[in-house]
């Protein structure tokens, strides 16, 4: 995104401030596309619920996959048809199990026996089901993102999947397998080894018809052409049907947060003190993520302080509140910095801890700027407080 736009739009709106290019969220669906013809696409919305992004993903024909029934909610709000929704997650409680049967929603992942006996109660008319299963793989990535390894919480060992999945299928609700590794994966060959592990158990099971390979590819680099290339041709021998559910990698590179320096302090290290921190961008703080991070200067000849190095910080009493670690930057008072890749798990990851207030939200759309979303205020904080008291 271009210097002089953003500097617009932080004058304009204030920071801290979300910016999101939905046309660029657009090229990754086109590729994606692409890439995967025939396959099912369901973004992850836990990477970035906000409905400008659910409405535009819609209107592409991507279905949302989502965990929580605010998530279920807000696909459901922003036009994506339930058939092109898929529930997942180790929770599924009888809020989200009742709306998706209410809604009738494309597809389940059951993410334990337990889900399946509390589904079947009451089954939806025409939902299938999928059996996530836990692979054992080590995605080769932070322990909070590896999901797919064997004493991770998410899905059941493979035999125990085979099981559930006949059970599926002796009640005509069987749809396939699915495997969700981890998040930030580099590599498309950790997807062979999955499919590898999963063609095994579906020699066993002869009514499975689909097969979901879940998310996690890395940005701003993961290669779906090679990831196509490496299991397309074994998908389409078996005649599956192949799913795939990303979040970051459809938005991460579409967003920027804003944020002011408010103040320089002198090191070493150096400390640039933001006005964005762990309550607008948490990433750094609970992933150790080191998002890039830039000085937005529209013109040329604008002032430049000297070249320092340190810290990115926010504002509050935290050690943890960080946006960067050991940076070398020439941002002086005043200046606007742009932390990139921040179009998913930044919002989505917000938080009005030390009652920070959460920022608002702009897109970019066929290059015109559009707010999407007001910055809070402090009545925001205590509007349910108010609604609770007696005598409302
Ligand atoms: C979080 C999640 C995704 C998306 O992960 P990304 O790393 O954002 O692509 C997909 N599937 C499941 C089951 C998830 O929990």
């Amino acid at each position: 995104m271009n210097d002089e736009v953003l500097a617009r739009l932080a004058a304009t709106y204030g920071t801290p401030l979300y910016v999101y290019d939905l046309d660029a969220v657009g090229q990754r669906v086109e590729r994606l596309r692409k890439a995967f013809p025939e396959a099912r696409h369901y973004y992850a919305v836990k990477a970035n619920p906000s409905g400008a992004i659910l409405e535009r993903l819609a209107r592409a024909g991507v279905g949302a996959e989502a965990i929580t029934v605010g998530e279920l909610a807000r696909a459901l709000r922003a036009g994506m048809p339930a058939g092109d929704i898929l529930v997942g997650g180790p929770g599924q409680d009888e809020d989200l199990r009742a709306l998706a049967r209410a809604a009738d929603v494309g597809r389940v992942s059951l993410d334990s026996a337990g889900q399946w006996a509390a589904w079947k109660r009451d089954l939806p008319p025409t939902t299938r089901f999928l059996v996530r299963v836990r692979p054992d793989v080590d995605p080769n990535t932070h322990p909070h993102l590896a999901t797919g390894t064997a004493e991770a919480k998410f899905g059941l060992a493979p035999d125990d999947a085979v099981e559930l999945a006949r059970e599926l299928a002796a009640a005509g609700r069987l749809d396939g397998l699915h495997v969700h590794a981890g998040s930030m994966i580099g590599d498309p060959a950790l997807y062979e080894t999955i499919l590898d592990g999963l063609e095994g158990l579906l020699d066993r099971l002869p009514d499975a018809t689909t097969v979901d390979l879940g998310g996690g590819f890395a940005v701003p680099e993961f290669d779906v052409e090679r990831l196509a290339a490496g299991v397309r041709a074994r998908i389409r021998e078996r005649r599956l049907t192949l799913l795939l559910e990303p979040g970051r990698w459809l938005v991460a590179d579409a967003g920027v947060l804003l944020t002011r320096v408010l103040w320089r302090k002198p090191g070493p290290p150096e400390h640039w003190i933001c006005d964005a921190g762990m309550a607008h961008w948490l990433r750094t703080a609970l992933y150790g993520a080191e998002p890039p991070i830039r000085v937005v200067r529209p013109n040329e000849d604008a002032f430049a302080g000297p070249l320092g190095r340190g810290d990115v910080d926010g504002p509050l009493c935290e050690n943890a509140d960080r946006l960067g670690r050991d940076r070398r930057l020439d941002a002086v008072e005043g200046d606007l910095l742009a932390v990139e890749q921040a179009g998913a798990y930044g919002m989505s990851m917000a938080s009005n801890y030390a009652s920070d207030l959460r920022p608002a939200e702009v897109v970019l759309d066929g290059g015109r700027a559009r707010l999407v979303r007001l910055r809070e205020s402090p009545e925001d904080l205590w509007r349910l407080e108010d609604a609770a008291r007696p005598e409302n």
